[in-house]
């Protein structure tokens, strides 16, 4: 099953709870129609680094490529709710088309767990397509780094990191 979202109107990549405790998720909308992805927090920076990098070289050869200057603040970019994933995140990709000048973010269900059983042999993956403009890719990433970065401080003993109820750090034997 593939789902498109072309152009979204809003895009964000975001999270809920408390820090340490915290769910993250991309969503995309178009109009009415919105759609969330559950992921975890290492595919929200992979999926940051990823835009960057993609959005350096894509200028690199398009030199005028729209990015344009980020806006500080973005009334719109806070998740919508409720929020109601239609599935775990496996694989995402990034490309671009040359025509509409818009960049795609592929987004591909968690694969399902082989079963050797012919029954299950038929469910098929959902298959997302998020269509945006290189400025909406980059407000995204620049926001969804901010989202990663306010999470709990690393102990700098352990490099583990410190609950707001406090920290018993490994590394100092029970010592303080
Ligand atoms: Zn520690």
């Amino acid at each position: 099953m593939l789902i498109e979202i072309k152009p979204a109107d809003h895009l964000i990549a975001s999270c809920v709870g408390k820090p340490g405790n915290r769910t993250f998720y991309i969503q995309a909308a178009k109009e009415d129609e919105t759609l969330t992805i559950l992921c975890e927090k290492f595919q929200v920076q992979q999926l940051v680094g990823g835009i960057s990098q993609f959005v350096k070289r894509l200028s690199e050869k398009h030199p005028n490529l729209e990015t344009g200057a980020l806006l500080d603040d973005v009334p719109d970019l806070v998740l919508r709710r409720p929020i109601e994933p239609l599935f775990r995140l496996g694989e995402i990709g990034i490309g671009y088309d040359e025509d509409s000048e818009l960049m795609v973010l592929i987004a591909q269900e968690l694969g399902q767990e082989v079963v050797e059983d012919d029954y299950q042999d038929e469910t098929e993956t959902v298959k997302v397509r998020i269509w945006a403009t290189c400025l909406q890719m980059l407000q995204m990433a620049d926001h969804g780094e901010k989202q990663v970065l306010s999470g709990r401080p690393i102990c700098g003993n352990c490099m583990q990191p410190i609950d707001a109820e406090g920290h018993f750090c490994p590394k100092s034997n029970g010592h303080k």
